[in-house]
């Protein structure tokens, strides 16, 4: 005869768990789950010292599962946040971040900074129209300029991204697979800035699963944007992420394991060359390798690419 399948029960509180986290020998409740969420979130700040006590936090916000997650986790520990969104112009969908995003911000009366791609001329269709280049690496450029200046201008030391494990998984994985030496030297939870200008960027989901975080979402009844960008699929990031989930499911703490060994005993041993004190560019004044940063090279390629054709139409 079969015993009736036992429901699991919350290892804290031994009330019906409602999320079961095999990687952690756990399973909780929804109020414990809360607790453990913020106590990963709270070990990864205190233990990479991701932000000082006195800092207000900049949290880049899409308004996907994982930022929103991010910035409503900071809010409910008690960090100063304040939003930076990104409207990259990618039609429905952009539009549908920014209203969850900014639905977000109003509902908690929380700072949201807004940069308008369109407004600036480069929304990222328009980038990868004129300049040829794959979206996510003109959009990738775009971003991580956007978050250095926008701290810079309103003064933020640090600027919080929702990487989550599968996110850092993925990455490390790619990394390995091609021995990438440069990168895997700058793959850190916390990454110091190289310059004045630059900010300092720190992951505070990185001990936390996709899973955890969309769990996360659900019991918290955030309201995100479920669409993906229309760039993402078949970005190789994505087949990282699905190989991995079948590793997970046969060896449940894979993933974790080989972030966090990576992070403590791999990592320091791949010494970054040591590159050149960056410069200034001379179109924005941000830091800049040549003389002029990425960011504005590819905005002037834009330029240039886009003055003869439009001159054609008209
Ligand atoms: Fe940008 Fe690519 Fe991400 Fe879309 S998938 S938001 S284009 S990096
Ligand atoms: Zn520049």
């Amino acid at each position: 005869m079969h015993k009736p399948a036992t429901k699991p029960k919350c290892k804290r509180c031994r009330q019906p768990a409602v999320v079961q986290l095999p990687a952690h020998h756990s399973a909780f409740c929804r109020d414990c789950f809360f607790v453990f969420f913020e106590r990963q979130v709270e070990r990864a700040i205190t233990e990479e010292r991701m932000v000082r006590s006195d800092e207000e936090v900049l949290v880049a916000v899409s308004g996907g599962k994982d930022s929103l997650a991010l910035w409503d986790v900071l809010d409910r520990l008690g960090y100063h946040t304040v939003g930076l969104h990104l409207d990259l112009g990618i039609g429905a969908y952009s539009r549908l971040s920014r209203e969850k995003t900014e639905q977000f911000a109003r509902q908690r009366q929380l700072r949201l900074e807004v940069v308008d791609f369109e407004k600036y001329g480069h929304a990222v269709p328009e980038m990868v129209r004129f300049t040829r280049r794959a979206p996510c690496a003109a959009c990738g450029t775009a971003k991580r300029y956007y978050f250095d200046r926008v701290a810079a201008e309103r003064g933020f030391s640090v600027v919080a991204t929702g990487h989550n494990l599968d996110d850092e998984a993925a990455r490390l994985l790619g990394n390995v697979l091609r021995w990438d030496v440069d990168h895997l030297a700058r793959q850190r939870p916390v990454l110091e800035p190289s310059h004045e200008r630059f900010a300092r960027k720190v992951k505070p989901l990185f001990r936390l699963s996709e899973y955890e975080t969309a769990a996360y979402a659900f019991l918290r009844r955030l309201d995100y944007v479920i669409e993906e960008c229309p760039n993402a699929a078949g970005a190789t990031q994505l087949r990282l992420k699905e190989h991995w989930n079948r590793i997970e499911a046969d060896m449940p703490g894979s993933k974790l394991h080989f972030v966090l060994e990576f992070y403590r005993r791999a990592q320091p041993r791949f010494v970054e060359a040591k590159a050149e004190a960056p410069g200034t560019c001379e179109r924005c004044g941000m830091p800049a390798h040549r003389s002029l940063c990425s960011f504005c090279s590819l905005v002037l390629e834009v330029e240039r690419r886009k003055a003869p054709a439009s001159a054609a139409a008209g």
